[in-house]
């Protein structure tokens, strides 16, 4: 095996062995532009005509970016936990590291167009009015196909409202990064899925460069799956009679929930929703998106907020001065002690899913609580 990993063993050891999320890291670190990205199958593939499949001349040659930039190859979760923290996990972390309050958008325009408390679009429109980001990669809708996710670069407050909320399909970030960048954007902020936002701070830890740079702050979701698009022709269109144009919003809270632009209210019950678990995320360990230097997510008994995780003192720094600027309101994580439990609980089942014959991943550090 080669000492300067390149395509031919991530394609072996992450793509084919079934530990790909599809986070598209690679395809964006890629200074070569051989990789590309497959949005159905969310994965990503070599061009045929320079190596291959499975190998590129480039990695023969000695470069090894794709390796650099990948948040599921090798030693990942400790590199990014040193990282970002400057050790591993203690054993009872399993949701990460950091602290843990209730969050909400002071914005009653947020707070409505928001998923949970709307903190997400707070802090956005925070940081790109303060200048301390030029632009954020972020999950749009697609202009053709309503609720068909697509990676989108923002800027301003209109742009923000119009993607906020959740979708349960895939929509891979960071692929807005190219963009963004020749556009002249330096300081970007992503927001994703722990799959995507741990992708920066394993590029800043194997020292991809400028790309690591310019993805400067990173907004974690929350997350134990996403769906393929075949969810809505497959089961809410063929089982429920519900065309995905007609759905206003969804959310998942024990039950799949969708609001019809009719006013109908509809739940469908989780397990007839499993056949349609996107692949990528059968092995993935991380619920919390715990290098994120913030995370964010629904879970809880009040709707209306965020369950908030701070994480890093760039996240502290930002949290803070969010809070003094008063777009944000914050209460203690500890109004809602069922929210962490619960958070803990999901965060071990995720890591249990990463398998026992892969490296890097939490298997290094045994999982013993909740
Ligand atoms: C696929 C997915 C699964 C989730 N699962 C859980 C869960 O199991 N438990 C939990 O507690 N929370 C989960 N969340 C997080 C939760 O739905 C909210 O995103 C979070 O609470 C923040 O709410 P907010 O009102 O502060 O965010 P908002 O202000 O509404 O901002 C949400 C941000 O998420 C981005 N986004 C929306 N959909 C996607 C997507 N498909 N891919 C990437 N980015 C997207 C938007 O562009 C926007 O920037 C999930 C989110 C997603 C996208
Ligand atoms: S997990 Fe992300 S970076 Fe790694 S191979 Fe898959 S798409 Fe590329
Ligand atoms: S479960 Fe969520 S965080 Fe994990 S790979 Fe799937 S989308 Fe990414």
């Amino acid at each position: 095996m080669s000492d300067k990993p390149q395509w031919a063993e991530l394609f072996t050891e992450v793509v084919t062995s079934g530990l790909c999320t599809g986070c598209a890291a690679c395809v964006i670190a890629c200074p070569k532009d051989v990789l590309e990205y497959d949005r159905r199958g969310t994965v990503p593939f070599h061009i045929a005509d320079d190596g291959g499949l499975d190998n590129c001349t480039h990695g023969e040659r000695g470069c090894t970016l794709c390796t650099r930039a990948c948040p599921r190859f090798r030693n990942w979760e400790s590199e990014a936990d040193h990282l970002r923290h400057g050790r591993d996990r203690e054993i009872t972390e399993v949701a990460g590291i950091g602290d843990v309050y209730l969050t909400r958008a002071t914005s009653a325009d947020e707070l409505a167009t928001g998923q949970d408390g709307g903190f997400v679009s707070a802090i956005l429109n925070f940081l790109l009015e303060r200048g301390d980001i030029d632009a954020a990669l972020v999950g749009g809708l697609d202009e053709v196909e309503p609720w068909r996710t697509a990676p989108a670069v923002i800027r301003t407050r209109d742009e923000v409202e119009a993607t906020a909320g959740s979708r349960y399909t895939y929509s891979p970030n960071l692929l807005a990064y190219p963009a963004a960048a020749e556009s002249g954007a330096e300081k970007m902020a992503v927001v994703g899925m722990g799959c995507m936002v741990s992708a920066p701070a394993v590029m800043a830890a194997r020292k991809t460069g400028k790309t690591a740079r310019r993805l400067g702050l990173t907004i974690g979701l929350l997350c134990s799956k996403t769906f393929d698009e075949e969810i809505f022709d497959g089961l809410f269109l063929a089982a429920y009679g519900i065309r995905r144009e007609e759905i206003v919003k969804m959310n998942i809270k024990g039950v799949f929930q969708l609001w019809l632009a009719d006013g109908r209210y509809v739940e469908v019950p989780l397990k007839e929703a499993h056949a349609f678990t996107r692949s990528g995320c059968k092995n993935c360990p991380d619920f919390a998106a715990e290098h994120a230097d913030i995370s964010a997510g629904g879970i809880g008994a009040f709707s209306d907020w965020t369950l908030t995780i701070v994480r890093t003192e760039l996240g502290r720094t930002i949290f803070n001065d969010a809070l003094a600027a008063g777009v944000i309101e914050v209460r203690p994580g500890s109004d809602d002690p069922g929210a962490i439990a619960l958070m803990n609980k999901l965060s071990t089942v995720s890591r249990k899913r990463w398998p026992e014959w892969a490296q890097g991943g939490p298997r290094r550090i045994p999982v013993t609580s909740a």
